[in-house]
């Protein structure tokens, strides 16, 4: 199915629920942690049996409003929760407890980078609210069974502005949202268990109108990539509606992922009616200047600005400083080990390098990375100092290094005997060695074979064990060789 036509212009706005990483439920002390055994993680608070009384979860505001900061939005002072009530299997209490008018952040954005640059998607608001439980159809023939561990746990939606436009865009953003909610410890981006979900609203307006279309509601995309299908799925199946001269309905639907389309579960209820009302149970909050300032203190560095600071201020390219601000853990190892190197680049190599391909070979990430940075530092100058060369520091060192956090590298290069010899009569014993045994090649070479000169390199290499100072050995090869 074509995915653009020049007449149109989708519209996308994004919703994403995040569950905030608290030990603890938005109300109750019960477990918070995905899994477990069904119905294990719930207190009569969970089931909002009459007479218990929740609490509001201090950590989770925190969670909300950092993650508010980390997206320049402004956070509201006085803060309540209210009642949505509707009626769901999974829900037990019958209500919902959400903020409805008073979100918590309004405003703000998110940067997103995509082929043609880099854009802010605005948010419109990020509140809080309670997760609901889980259905769950295929147990039993017969009926429908319900698993409450999920219900309380403290989510954060984080709702865009109707701002992008194409599912690449889309795809960015929630890749972005991820980053950052990682990034800042608020939610551990888990698409697959369910921490992260995306809804995406689509629509369609001619070019150069300004009024919106009329959307859909693409709900529960549960990884990155559906929500780049699904809405490239939607886009074309409404320009064809409007091509067929059809009428777009205000529809809720759901994403096969079994051949990447979509279909409605259902028409957008006549303005249902949730009854909100303010919680009477719980107590309204309110944050002082001070407590949101601890809150941004708390706030790490963020991609955005690592990014900056190793292109700008430590020179490195544009690529290498981009990997290197990607991931946290990544981008802390690196810093720190600025403070014992100056070799930058040379580190970001490293990194990006061999590192990250031990790491990958045993399904590591670097917070799993044991290596101290001042033995990576280390490594880097016994290279610089000429002492080893780097296939040999990689080859050799860095896998006992690596297994070894206490082994500092100039003792492994010692012990394993791989210290460089740029002392010019033992590189002269190993490049007679090597040209004694090959008269046939030299004549060639002395026909005019330069490339020659490559293979004489390897063989003094070979017998060396890699350990005599390349320069030197070309050096004298190439001194021997125009006699
Ligand atoms: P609802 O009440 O249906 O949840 P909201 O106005 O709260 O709708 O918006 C929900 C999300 O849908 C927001 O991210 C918003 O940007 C997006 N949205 C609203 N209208 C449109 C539209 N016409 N096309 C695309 N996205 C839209
Ligand atoms: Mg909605």
């Amino acid at each position: 199915m074509a995915t653009n036509n020049d007449k149109y212009e989708a519209v996308i706005g994004l919703e994403v629920h995040a569950q905030l990483s608290t030990a603890s439920k938005l109300f109750s002390g019960d477990s918070a942690a995905f899994g477990g055994d069904p119905n294990t993680h719930v207190s009569a608070i969970t089931l909002g049996h009459p007479g218990t009384l929740p609490k509001t979860n201090k950590k989770a505001v925190g969670f909300a409003v950092k993650m508010g900061l980390a997206c320049t939005c402004e956070i509201e002072r006085y803060n309540y929760f209210a009642r949505k009530n509707y009626f769901y299997p999974d829900l037990p209490k019958g209500y919902q407890v959400s903020q409805h008018t008073t979100p918590i952040c309004k405003g703000g954005h998110v940067r997103i980078r995509t082929s043609v640059g880099e854009r802010d998607i605005r948010l419109n608001r990020i509140h809080m609210e309670e997760d609901a439980g889980k259905s769950i159809h295929d147990i039993d023939e017969n009926y429908t069974c319900v698993d409450f561990n999920r219900a309380g746990v403290p989510l954060i939606e984080i709702v865009t502005e109707p701002d992008m436009h194409t599912a690449e865009e889309a795809f960015q953003y929630v890749t972005e949202v991820r980053k950052l909610v990682r990034w800042i410890g608020v939610c551990d981006g888990n698409m697959e268990e369910g921490s992260l979900r995306c809804d995406a609203n689509v629509s369609i307006r001619l070019k150069g109108e300004q009024q919106l279309g009329t959307k859909v509601e693409v709900k529960n995309l549960n990884s990155i990539r559906n929500v780049k299908k699904a809405i490239e799925y939607e886009i074309a199946r409404m320009i064809a509606m409007a091509e067929n001269g059809e009428i777009i309905t205000q529809q809720t639907r759901s994403f096969d992922a079994s051949n990447d389309t979509t279909f409605a579960i259902r028409d957008k209820e006549e303005a249902n009616d949730y009854r909100y009302f303010p919680e009477p149970d719980l107590t309204p909050f309110y944050l002082t200047d001070a407590y949101i300032e601890e809150v941004k203190e708390s706030i790490p560095a963020l991609p955005n600005e690592l990014f900056n600071k190793f292109h700008h201020e430590l020179q490195l390219s544009e690529y290498d400083a981009r990997q290197l601000s990607e991931e946290k853990g990544l981008a802390d190892y690196f810093a720190q080990t600025t403070t014992l190197s100056s070799n930058y680049k040379a580190i970001s190599n490293w990194l990006l390098g061999p590192v990250r391909q031990a790491l990958n070979e045993q399904a590591l990430s670097f917070d799993a990375l044991t290596l101290p940075p001042n033995a990576l530092a280390g490594l880097i100058a016994l290279v610089d100092e000429g002492k080893v060369s780097f296939s040999i520091a990689s080859s050799k060192i860095l896998p006992v290094i690596m297994a070894d956090g206490n082994k500092l590298p100039a003792d492994v290069a010692q012990e394993l005997n791989l210290i460089q010899v740029s002392d010019t009569s033992e590189i002269e014993d190993w490049v007679n060695q090597v040209l004694n045994k090959m008269p046939d090649k030299i004549a060639e070479y002395k026909k005019g074979k330069k490339g020659l000169i490559g293979l004489f390199m390897g063989e003094v290499k070979k017998i060396s064990k890699g350990k005599a100072d390349p320069k030197k050995t070309t050096q004298l090869l190439e001194e021997k060789l125009s006699k």
